[in-house]
């Protein structure tokens, strides 16, 4: 059984957004799970749907086996963390933290004792006097994870968690996060509009646009197998190469290039017809000399990642990005002859805009 399941679920907001689009996701057991999307695709609203912050305006969403739909919000067995952390200004971080007890009408004695213990858990000990304005961006951070906590919810929501925090902070509140969840095993659905966090963080990863999921698959399938050119161009720190190409004679055509043509592909395309060459940046090997099957352009740009560097080339008007190491990168300036062949194994073709192997 799945710890939550969403059938044809949508939202409309006043005015005419349809914010989810007839939706069915399902997200297991223990699973840490992420929504993923450019600004406006409904991630956050999906959130809010399953919180019960909104109501769907067609559809169903099960917690287990029972049907939420129009339940309550303070029914659920939610535990939420916003984007801004929403901690009451006004009340001592125990106070804070023990808040959803006192919804709950649990003793007090009872309320500060989890507290304790979960602010314990998550490395707040000496904090619990303070009021939010006192407190780190991090330890707000950790305040609003121990109060979505403290009920031990069923579910545990998480709005953009990391988005407040700065780049070293995000980093090691992310692997906080991965502990955290791993330890408690609690079933976990965060937005991001981050991929990388979404990459490093998920166990499985939707992928939205307009209200919609375009994409459902561990990190590793969506990284490596893009179902279509939407997910392509969205994941990935550096874009996938995109080629506009087409099919002659057992070969791809791309950016004036003959291509081999990847063998699982062989039966699924006819001569003459339109592709699209996707190849990751990555998967480009640079070359010391012009080869068979490989691209060859004009170094116009490199960018220096630290440890590596991206070079992109013009190739036949085209721009192809490639990562090359360090030394090779040493050797490339603009206007400089270059190579780079696809790795064998890591071609992606898409027609129509969706992956034909
Ligand atoms: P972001 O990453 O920017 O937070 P998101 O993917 O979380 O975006 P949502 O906030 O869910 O997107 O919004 C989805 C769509 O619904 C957007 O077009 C947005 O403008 C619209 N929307 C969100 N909230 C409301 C509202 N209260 N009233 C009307 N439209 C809304």
């Amino acid at each position: 059984m799945s710890a939550i399941t969403t059938r044809g679920l949508t939202k409309d907001y006043p005015g005419g957004v349809r914010a989810l689009d007839a939706l069915d996701l399902d997200v297991a057991e223990g699973e840490f799970f992420a929504l993923l999307g450019p600004s406006g695709c409904g991630k956050t609203t999906l959130l809010r749907t399953v919180a019960g912050l909104e109501s769907a305006t067609s559809g169903t969403i099960h917690m287990g086996d029972t049907d939420v739909t129009r339940m309550p919000p303070g029914r659920r067995d939610v535990g939420m963390v916003f984007q801004d952390y929403a901690l009451f200004p006004h009340m001592t971080v125990l106070d804070n933290i023990a808040y959803p007890l006192r919804i709950k009408k649990r003793p007090r004695s009872v309320r500060h004792g989890k507290a304790e213990d979960v602010a314990h858990y998550l490395g707040l000990d000496g904090l619990l006097s303070r009021r939010p304005g006192e407190l780190s961006g991090g330890q707000q951070q950790r305040v609003a994870l121990a109060r979505a906590l403290v009920a031990e919810p069923q579910l545990f929501l998480l709005d953009e968690p990391l988005s407040n925090l700065d780049a070293r902070l995000r980093l090691e509140a992310r692997t906080f996060l991965k502990q955290l969840q791993q330890r408690l095993g609690v079933t976990t659905v965060f937005v991001t509009h981050d991929q990388a966090e979404a990459l490093a963080l998920a166990d499985r990863i939707a992928v939205m646009e307009s209200g919609r999921i375009r994409q459902l698959g561990s990190p590793t399938e969506v990284f490596r197998r893009p179902a279509n050119l939407f997910v392509a161009s969205f994941i990935g720190s550096t874009p996938m190469n995109l080629l506009p190409g087409r099919v002659r004679e057992e070969r791809i055509v791309a950016a004036g290039t003959e291509l081999p043509l990847p063998a699982e592909a062989r039966d699924l395309v006819t001569e003459g017809e339109a592709v699209v060459y996707g190849v990751r940046p990555e998967y480009l090997d640079a070359l010391p000399s012009a080869e068979d099957g490989a691209f060859e352009g004009t170094v116009s740009v490199v960018e220096n990642l630290g440890g590596s560097s991206l070079v992109t080339l013009d190739v036949a008007d085209e721009p192809v990005r490639v990562v090359v190491g360090e030394e090779r990168a040493q050797q490339l300036a603009p206007g400089d002859r270059a190579w780079a062949r696809p790795r064998a194994g890591r071609v992606l073709l898409y027609r129509d805009g969706d992956l034909i192997t």
